[in-house]
């Protein structure tokens, strides 16, 4: 090589060097905030608190005290509208962005990522606390931007560093920290000074999902136990927030209800698998089909339609209960949607089942207009009206009220709309 080639290269190298260090320092673009600005002091409080797979019916069916007292002196929604699929991580995100997953990248509890070539798992910690797959900008960050102070006591997102920042203070996700150890700290939190006290914090509880999947949504006694449980929890809560006397809201909602499926609904993956043509991404209620060569899409549609059997085959963006046409490369080129009530599972998932004599579960991701799978929306607090009630919303619409309610800007790029639910809020005359 030439002296002049050996500096043109030198010279590449070093803009790529720079160019990489730009890229690194330009998506880092926050730090952590650790003291409240003057500004943000003067800010109400927001407790967002998400009751995992807590369906809609669920007060009017058993009237838990704490919650019912809740709701009267505040405003519900008959009930909140998932998005599809109507799974944890995608609709805990949604609600955290106001974006609709095809927007926001968790497009389901596990998905194939065609940049990472890998598959992104909830059990798996490395991929939940890397930050890069979560786009928008969540309720923490947003708060974060505008020199408030943020706490979480786990929310899907909160332990990866997106766009550089976590909330300012937060937990690892263990699901056996005692709910009463949750509501502790956030109590804490709120009595701490003011320029360390955050204004926005974050909880979330497994407990109605946890059984609702093992009893299905019809087991009243099993339901109703664990439910004055969590409500008895939840009561503590109220009372110390009141306490506090400060302008605390407490927003509470869940990513879905349940629908009860019995074992021999259960459809074997395995049966639809072909690892040598496609990728299979199981997510129960969508599996998503990643042809290798996609040149044999057409091929391996026609293979798999033709083994229609209690679900559909479809072109992703042929695919139903989308709110639009979806556009992430990660959902594949073909989707299987089992109908109504069947769940794909893993094999030996369901032979277990059968052997241990189980005959029903809960299961949740179906079409979002099916009422069994509606979550809750109940909000109190100084500029929520009382005892109000607003049709079924969608969950997109609240992470637009909580930046209302915190006074932060509301981003232009997500799916929710203010005007969808603006009511809930008292107008001053
Ligand atoms: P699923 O019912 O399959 O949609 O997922 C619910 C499960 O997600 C719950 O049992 C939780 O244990 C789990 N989960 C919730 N939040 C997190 C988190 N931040 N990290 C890992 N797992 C979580
Ligand atoms: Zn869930
Ligand atoms: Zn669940």
């Amino acid at each position: 090589m030439t002296i002049r080639g050996i500096i043109n290269n030198l010279a590449i190298c070093i803009l790529l060097t720079l160019s990489s260090c730009s890229k690194k320092i330009s998506t880092a673009i926050n730090s952590t905030t650790t003291i409240n600005s003057e500004a943000s002091m003067k800010k109400p409080y927001v407790i967002l608190i998400s009751l995992d797979g807590f369906r809609w019916d669920y007060v009017d069916r058993f009237s838990p005290p704490n919650l019912s007292k809740f709701i009267k002196n505040g405003t519900k929604a008959e009930s909140l509208i998932p998005s599809f699929p109507s799974k944890t991580f995608p609709n805990h995100y949604t609600i955290a962005t106001g974006m609709y997953p095809d927007k926001h990248g968790i497009i389901g509890n596990t998905f194939y990522s065609y940049d990472k070539n890998s598959i992104y798992r909830i059990r798996d910690r490395k991929m939940v606390e890397d930050g890069s797959f979560y786009k928008g900008s969540p309720i923490w960050i947003q708060a974060n931007k505008a020199n408030m102070v943020t706490a979480s006591y786990f929310f899907v997102g909160s332990e990866a560093n997106i766009q550089g920042v976590k909330p300012t203070y937060y937990y690892t996700y263990n699901r056996d920290v005692k709910n009463e150890a949750r509501v502790e700290q956030a109590l804490k939190w709120l009595r701490m000074p003011e320029k360390k006290r955050p204004h926005m914090i974050t909880m979330y509880f497994s407990d109605m999902d946890n059984v609702g999947h093992r009893f299905g949504p019809n087991n009243d006694e099993k339901l109703s136990e664990k439910l004055y449980e969590l409500d008895s929890v939840l009561g503590n809560l109220f009372d110390g927030v009141a306490k506090t006397e400060l302008p605390v809201h407490i927003i509470i909602v869940s990513d879905h209800g349940m629908l009860e499926v019995p074992f021999e609904k259960y459809i074997p993956i395995e049966d639809l698998m072909n690892d040598e043509l496609y990728r299979t991404i199981n997510n129960g209620v969508i599996v998503n089909i990643h042809p290798k060569d996609k040149s044999k899409t057409n091929m391996v549609y026609n293979d798999l339609k033709n083994k229609e059997e209690h679900f559909k085959v479809y072109k992703t963006k042929d695919a139903p209960y989308f709110e639009y046409v979806p556009e992430d490369k990660n959902w594949g080129g073909i989707q299987i949607i089992p109908d109504e009530g069947y769940f794909f599972s893993a094999r030996d998932r369901i032979v277990s089942a059968k052997e241990n004599s189980r005959k029903i579960s809960g299961q949740h991701g179906f079409d979002p207009q099916l009422k069994e799978m509606h979550g809750i929306f109940y909000a109190n607090g100084p500029t929520i009206k009382k005892g109000y009630t607003i049709p079924s919303i969608k969950n997109i619409h609240i992470y637009p009220l909580l930046c209302q309610i915190l006074g932060l800007e509301i981003p232009d790029n997500i799916d929710g709309e203010l005007k969808e639910i603006e009511s809930v809020l008292v107008t001053d005359e």
